[in-house]
């Protein structure tokens, strides 16, 4: 407990003092009432004495006065007594005292004039005697307030002793000056009294106000230990006597109303599990003097448990030292003891929810990631390291856009995740949730919350991330359940009609057509008899991989059931294509089956229908499909039938002619038709284009157009080309030979010829030798989709090819998709700008600037140009005007036999337009 120590040197200021003071001084003088009544007694004695030496009434009077004056002064003091009072009217309760004690003293002074009237010794005597008395009486009573002894004692004895010393008695006088010395001694005494009883009164009442403040603050201090729950304890180390606060004994459960407890018993409550900690640092606290506060359990008497923090320090002086009490070995600790039971009950609850918390978020299948409003990271979980393959240390180091930066190396779109957690950073209070993929394959889902307190301030945010990966899984598996056959993996009927509807708005919206094939395995009942399911199965399996292996992946392949498969097969532009495709998957299905050990022959029928605007609906389709397979069956296996008689005659019809075609190429039946090249400015004969043709036994002459497909379909193509090379090489020899103007020959070669280019080569260089032929007068047309077909090795064909003098030109130039490329990065002499522009040239004005910016750009690259396709003066005008040196069309000439170009040249190669508009 705190000592409050009144050292001599220090002045303490206590207001009020002084008043309190001089109130106290008069109370003392007022308690007396014993000099009023001897005054009163007195009087009366001296009535009695001077009765005889003074008239009556002049006596009777002078008690009169007397009596009054005394009441007034008995009055005056009671009243005093009785009403406490206030402290700025003390000065004049004085000056009523002081005046009260003036006035009976100026009364007493009449006593004196005995002194005039007689010398009679007696008198004298008895007056003197008298006042005397009631000088001492007055000091002795009133020497507290010294004021009321000068106002009584001075008026009392001056006049007598003046008067005696007057006297020319020297009885009289010695009895003056004795009376005068009396007075004096009287008056100095009084002040000594006065002094000490002042002193007296200051050190009572500088004690009591002390006190008061001391009382004060202790109780200022309980109530604030009350209200802290903080008691106060001081405890002398070698005696163990100890002093505790009210509250500290409230804190420790000791009861005040009973015995005050030991030290030993104090420290008896101390749970059993913590003493050794509060003694140990009780220890440290003696010897390096200081201890921590230590947090430890009491045990009540009802056994119930109190947490108590305690604090405590050894007291020390000045000099730093441990204070030891004066005189007697002491160490002395003060310590306080708080109850924080309430607090350490809040802290397990919180502790429990933070633990119970942190649980949750490890044991949450979540990543889990909290964020401060500064985007700060406060709390994350394993599971969000690991989804993101984050270490522990860079979360740690608390750095948001770290982790931002981490994460964004694994989303698949790192831009759109950025965005949307900015996004969502700059919206506080925004919750959102979204789903996205990973680089490695997973998928995440995605949701944040804002976190605020219930006053709705924005604490920050947490995100969760889910690996939803498998979820993903099973929920494409699930739906491939029930679109897909299990045990293929092929669509089924629902997704095949779907893929039908699809394909047939797309057909009526103008794009290609398509078919549906209905396909049915030969035999496959069997294999599933002899063979069992098993093998069953795996062969359906390997069915299925050669459909898939043998379409293209925009075609639907489906499993309708057993051994019936079905193809909706895109982009199908007549029938040939669809018998093409049919006659390779027979060809692929039929192959050699080696399932499990066991070789398998097996072959299928395919029924096709292929769509046209008069069917309504895929169901329709399907069923023509199956119509057909039906024929395809009953007419002998391993074959296709279309749905309509004139599809099946036009694929026979195609057929057919294939097979023409071969011996055609055999007995002769092509020939050549030439189509001039003319210079512009001198309309002269510079070079023919060779277009071959078909006298067809049956069906007259036959343009390309209706055989060279089915050619390139059949890979007659081949064959095809290699004739018309050697047929036109001939002839240029042939008008070379004849003595003739040289004239360029061009001869186009097909994709197809294409596909072996070193082939080509040997062929090109062969037929040159062969005929004679010199390489310059030969230009080769490859289109766009040729040289998109060279690849990038076979370049070099093209190379070898010029350089050996041949000329390479681009057919068709403009159609292709990007034709320009195609100049950079192959060497070319020529390009043929084709006839779709050519043709609007005079009235288009898109086509107009295509052809003037493809001659310019060709003059810019030192590439020649022809035009094709020129079948008007004004369309020969506007290509002179740009610059363009040849054409080609019917303006001038079209394809023409031998004879008549033989017929030109003689005639010296110069062309007349022929008359109007050609069509
Ligand atoms: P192409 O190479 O573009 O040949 C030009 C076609 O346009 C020729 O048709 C020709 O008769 C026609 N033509 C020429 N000038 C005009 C004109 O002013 N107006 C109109 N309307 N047409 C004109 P053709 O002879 O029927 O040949 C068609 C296509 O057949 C050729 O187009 C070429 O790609 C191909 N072809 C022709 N002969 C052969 C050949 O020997 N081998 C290969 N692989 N393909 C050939
Ligand atoms: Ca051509
Ligand atoms: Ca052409």
């Amino acid at each position: 407990m705190p000592h409050t120590q009144i050292d001599d040197h220090v002045d303490i200021e206590l207001p009020g003092l002084d008043v309190s003071l001089v109130a106290e001084r008069i109370r003392n003088i007022t308690q007396n009432r014993l000099d009023l009544i001897a005054n009163e007694v007195n009087a009366c004695i001296v009535v009695a004495v001077l009765w005889r030496l003074y008239p009556e009434w002049l006596v009777l009077l002078w008690l009169g006065l007397f009596s009054i004056v005394i009441l007034v002064r008995f009055i005056l003091r009671r009243r005093y007594q009785l009403v406490v009072p206030e402290p700025e009217t003390i000065r004049l309760w004085g000056w009523a005292f002081t005046v009260g004690a003036f006035m009976t003293g100026c009364l007493w002074s009449f006593t004196g004039s005995v002194v005039l009237v007689t010398a009679e010794p007696l008198y004298n005597l008895f007056a003197l005697f008298l006042l005397g008395g009631m000088l001492a009486g007055c000091i002795i009573r009133n020497s507290a307030y010294m004021p009321v002894v000068y106002a009584f004692v001075i008026p009392a004895s001056l006049p007598v002793i003046v008067i005696l010393l007057t006297r020319h008695n020297l009885i009289q006088i010695m009895m003056g000056l004795l009376f005068g010395v009396f007075a004096a001694v009287l008056l100095s005494t009084g002040y000594s009294i006065n002094r000490s009883i002042i002193e007296n009164f200051r050190l009572r009442i500088s004690q009591g106000i002390l006190l008061e403040r001391v009382r004060q603050s202790e109780s200022v201090m309980a109530k604030a230990q009350e209200i802290a729950h903080v008691g106060s304890w001081d405890i002398d180390l070698v005696t163990k006597t100890y002093n505790c606060s009210v509250e500290a004994y409230r804190i420790f459960g000791v009861d005040p109303a009973k015995p005050k407890p030991t030290y030993l018993e104090m420290l008896a409550r101390i749970h059993p599990d913590d003493r050794e900690m509060v003694s140990k640092n009780l220890y440290a606290m003696i010897t390096k003097g200081m201890g921590r506060g230590t947090d430890h359990r009491l045990v009540m008497d009802d056994g119930t448990i109190r947490y108590v923090h305690e604090q405590a320090r050894i007291e020390r002086g000045p000099d730093g030292r441990a204070m030891h009490a004066v005189g007697t070995i002491s160490l002395h600790a003060i310590g306080t003891v708080q109850d924080i039971t309430e607090r350490k009950i809040a802290e397990d609850k919180l502790k429990f929810a933070n633990i119970l918390l942190r649980t949750e978020a490890e044991a949450s299948p979540d990543g889990i990631f909290v964020v401060d409003p500064n985007r700060k990271i406060i709390s994350f979980n394993n599971r969000f390291c690991e989804i993101w393959k984050i270490s522990h240390e860079t979360v740690k180091a608390g750095i948001d856009s770290d982790v931002l930066e981490a994460v964004k190396t694994l989303v698949k779109d790192p831009e759109t995740f950025h965005a949307l957690v900015e996004d969502i950073y700059s919206r506080p209070f925004a919750i959102s949730h979204d789903e996205f993929e990973l680089l490695d394959g997973r998928f995440i889902e995605r949701h944040t919350v804002p976190l605020s307190d219930p006053g709705g301030e924005n604490l920050g945010r947490i995100w969760f991330f889910r690996d939803i990966t498998e979820s993903k899984q099973a929920a494409a598996y699930a739906l491939q359940m029930t679109r897909f056959d299990g045990l293929t993996g092929l669509a089924n009927r629902s997704v095949l009609v779907e893929a039908l509807q699809h394909e047939m708005s797309r057909a009526k919206r103008g794009k290609k057509g398509f078919a549906v094939m209905y396909i049915d395995l030969d035999h496959f009942k069997d294999v599933n008899d002899t063979l069992g399911h098993p093998v069953g199965d795996a062969f359906l399996q390997e069915v299925a991989d050669r459909l898939r292996a043998n379409t293209r992946g925009a075609d639907t392949i489906a499993r309708l059931g057993g051994d019936e498969f079905a193809v909706v097969v895109t982009d199908i532009a007549e029938p040939a294509d669809a018998a093409a495709l049919a006659d390779k998957l027979i060809k692929a299905l039929s192959s050699l089956y080696s399932i499990q050990g066991n070789d398998i022959y097996s072959s299928a029928s395919i029924g096709i229908d292929l769509y046209g605007p008069e069917v309504e609906d895929a169901e329709t389709l399907l069923s023509h499909a199956d119509v057909a397979l039906y024929r395809a069956k009953a007419e002998g296996r391993a074959s296709y039938r279309f749905f309509t008689d004139a599809m099946d005659a036009e694929v026979m019809r195609r057929i057919s002619l294939g097979r023409e075609l071969h011996e055609a190429i055999d007995s002769g039946q092509l020939f050549l038709l030439y189509q001039p090249q003319v210079n512009t400015g001198s309309a002269r004969m510079v070079g023919v284009e060779s277009l071959v043709r078909w006298r067809h036994p049956t069906r007259g002459i036959l343009r390309p157009d209706a055989f060279i497909p089915v050619a390139e379909r059949t890979g007659l193509i081949i064959k095809l080309g290699h004739v018309v090379l050697l047929m036109a090489c001939r002839q240029g020899m042939a008008w070379l030979n004849a003595g003739l103007e040289p004239i360029r020959i061009a001869v186009n070669v097909s994709v197809m010829q294409f596909k072996s280019p070193i082939a080509l080569e040997a062929e090109i260089i062969a037929v040159l030798e062969e005929t004679g032929l010199p390489p310059h007068l030969l230009e080769l047309e490859l289109t766009e989709t040729v040289l998109m077909n060279v690849a990038r090795e076979h370049r070099d064909i093209l190379v070898r090819l010029r350089k050996l003098g041949v000329l390479i030109a681009i057919d068709d130039f403009g159609t292709g998709y990007s034709s320009l490329d195609y100049l950079r990065r192959f060497p070319v002499d020529r390009i043929k700008i084709a006839q779709n522009f050519v043709r609007h040239i005079e009235t288009a004005t898109g086509d107009a600037s295509i052809v003037k910016a493809t001659i310019g750009l060709a003059k810019e690259l030192d590439i020649m140009v022809i035009a094709e396709g020129v079948e008007t003066a004004e369309q020969l005008k506007l290509l002179k005007k740009w610059g363009c040196e040849e054409v080609q069309g019917y303006y001038f000439a079209k394809p023409l036999v031998v004879e008549e170009i033989t017929h030109m040249l003689h005639t010296g190669g110069t062309l007349q337009p022929r008359a109007g508009k050609v069509s």
